[in-house]
């Protein structure tokens, strides 16, 4: 499948100590972009950063957005995998004349190639407004023309996959920091992530959320794009993650509110935007 083109892994130096709680203990690396999200033969991760118990917590959401929501995705652009790749995908289908709703294994090469995100509104930081638990837009669903049409008879609607927000929004946290962390280092900024990471906080939406401004920096051709942005929030510095991910297929961005920034990584982002 070559529907993305360019997907650039950086090196980075081990960090030494889990990027969550500080811990120095049983530590393993930490993949940027969720290992499943990653394309075969491309490795982008940041060494010796997470400890096993931190490791536990997020291996869990990302297992429900991973394999719930994406893994039929996954499993036709041929993404990394532990697991054999499943070939088959349990759904239900629908069929609303009479309400029927019946059970379905369809083998996975039938299976419409859909990709599943959020059209939310801006972080409530950014916008001023009380942190909050529930996030407010949209479900946004993708897919090629004619893909959902092929399995789809009229009158027949087709459970598609399940997303929790909040699991997605973790997700999204722990790309933006471990990013963050590998790109400027964790003395750039006081970060505000880890206690929503590691389930500690739920007011995920005060700093995740949606972008809609302007035209996205990544071309047609990127399997995901992460970014680094800064912004001001009540005149102190902000540092941001951008993310799309599955970018060539035309989801939504993200914009994660990481940390404010600590002078150096501020003149660095300010006189070399990436
Ligand atoms: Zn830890």
């Amino acid at each position: 499948m070559s529907a993305y083109e360019r997907w650039v892994a950086e090196k980075y130096e081990p960090v030494n100590r889990c990027i969550y709680c500080g811990s120095t203990d049983n530590l393993s690396d930490e993949h940027i972009i969720p290992y499943g999200l990653q394309p075969r033969g491309g490795d982008w991760f940041l060494p010796k950063a997470s400890c096993a118990r931190c490791a536990d917590i997020t291996k869990r959401f990302e297992g429900l957005c991973l394999q719930g929501t994406l893994g039929p995705l996954r499993t036709k652009l041929n993404l990394k995998s532990r697991n054999k790749s499943k070939t088959s995908v349990e759904t239900s289908i629908n069929y609303r004349e009479d309400g029927r709703i019946e059970k379905a294994n369809v083998p996975i090469d039938d299976f419409p190639m859909v990709c599943i995100g959020f059209d939310w509104d801006a972080a409530g930081l950014l916008r001023h407004a009380n942190p909050a638990t529930e996030f407010s837009g949209t479900q946004i669903v993708r897919y090629p023309a004619g893909e959902i049409e092929k399995v789809i008879r009229e009158g027949q609607a087709f459970k598609l996959g399940r997303v929790g927000q909040l699991e997605f929004a973790r997700m999204l946290a722990k790309i933006a920091h471990s990013y963050a962390v590998a790109k400027f280092g964790e003395g750039a900024f006081e970060p505000l992530l880890p206690h929503l990471i590691l389930g500690h906080d739920a007011n995920a939406p005060y700093l995740i959320g949606g972008d809609r401004s302007g035209s996205p920096l990544s071309s047609q051709s990127v399997l995901h794009d992460v970014y680094p942005q800064a912004c001001d929030v009540n005149g102190v510095p902000h540092l941001l993650v951008g993310i799309r991910l599955f970018a060539f297929m035309g989801m939504p961005r993200y914009l994660v509110v990481v940390g404010k920034m600590r002078g150096s990584a501020v003149d660095r982002l300010r006189t070399n935007p990436l």
